[in-house]
């Protein structure tokens, strides 16, 4: 069997990354591959980023004290993202794993410029960070986001609606604006970045068949394996 072309980053697995807006559909459409690349074969490792708690205390404290400055905001996720990244991607990168990431630095990237970092500052801290070999954007309004979170009853976080930067005492308005923000991070990136745009306004059966679609040349001359490991 022909040998896999080796990645950019250098390691025998794959990174496969999903971005993009809160309730733009990541998680739906990264669950459904791990188990899609699983049931085929494939080693697969699933990570998310929740915090870890190496930083969580110290975020949740400083949040709720407003001690925290887009600076240390943005160094504090960075220590976060570094812990991730050296133990839960990396290995399994350096394994051989098709490593499913939902969010990567990107969503960094986006939330500190947003937030009035400069972005090659951002950038810098980030260096340790490979280029994936996949970057799936959902692209979707952000009027559909806030209907889907409506929809399912989920709550919008003060943060997430960018409320601590002033933008409209309306947590619906600050919301929007917010993710209006953090929108024009991630469509710069795109260009900047190579992103693959997925329209997240289809149904997930259709950007599930895109994506596997996409994947199907890289996958061709991987090996397969039998695991799949979640990091929760
Ligand atoms: P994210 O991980 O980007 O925050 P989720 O996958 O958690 O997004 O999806 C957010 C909400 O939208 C969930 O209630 C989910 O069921 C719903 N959803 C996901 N994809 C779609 C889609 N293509 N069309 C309609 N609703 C969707």
């Amino acid at each position: 069997m022909p040998e896999p072309s080796p990645a950019p980053h250098g390691f025998p697995g794959r990174l496969l990354v999903f971005e993009g807006l809160d309730g733009s559909g990541k998680s739906t459409q990264a669950a459904l591959l791990g188990k899609w690349l699983q049931a085929r074969g494939y080693r697969v490792f699933f990570t998310e980023w929740n915090s870890s708690e190496l930083v969580s205390k110290t975020i949740r404290r400083g949040k709720k004290k407003n001690l925290l400055t887009a600076t240390t905001f943005s160094l504090l996720h960075a220590t976060d993202f570094a812990d991730r990244f050296e133990r839960r991607i990396l290995p399994p990168l350096r394994a051989g794993y098709l490593v499913v990431s939902d969010r990567y630095a990107y969503t960094a990237f986006a939330r500190d410029a947003a937030r009035g970092c400069a972005p090659e500052w951002v950038r810098s801290i980030y260096a340790f960070a490979p280029q994936p070999d996949r970057v799936f954007y959902f692209r979707v309004p952000v009027q559909v986001t806030l209907k889907r979170k409506i929809a399912s009853r989920q709550k919008i976080n003060y943060y997430e609606a960018g409320m601590d930067l002033g933008l409209s005492d309306d947590l619906y308005e600050s919301y929007e604006r917010f993710q209006t923000r953090l929108k024009q991070e991630y469509e710069r990136l795109a260009e900047t970045d190579r992103f693959t745009i997925v329209d997240s306004t289809r149904s997930v059966e259709e950007i599930q068949s895109e994506i596997r679609e996409n994947l199907r040349p890289m996958l061709e001359h991987f090996p397969t394996g039998e695991r799949l490991v979640h990091d929760r």
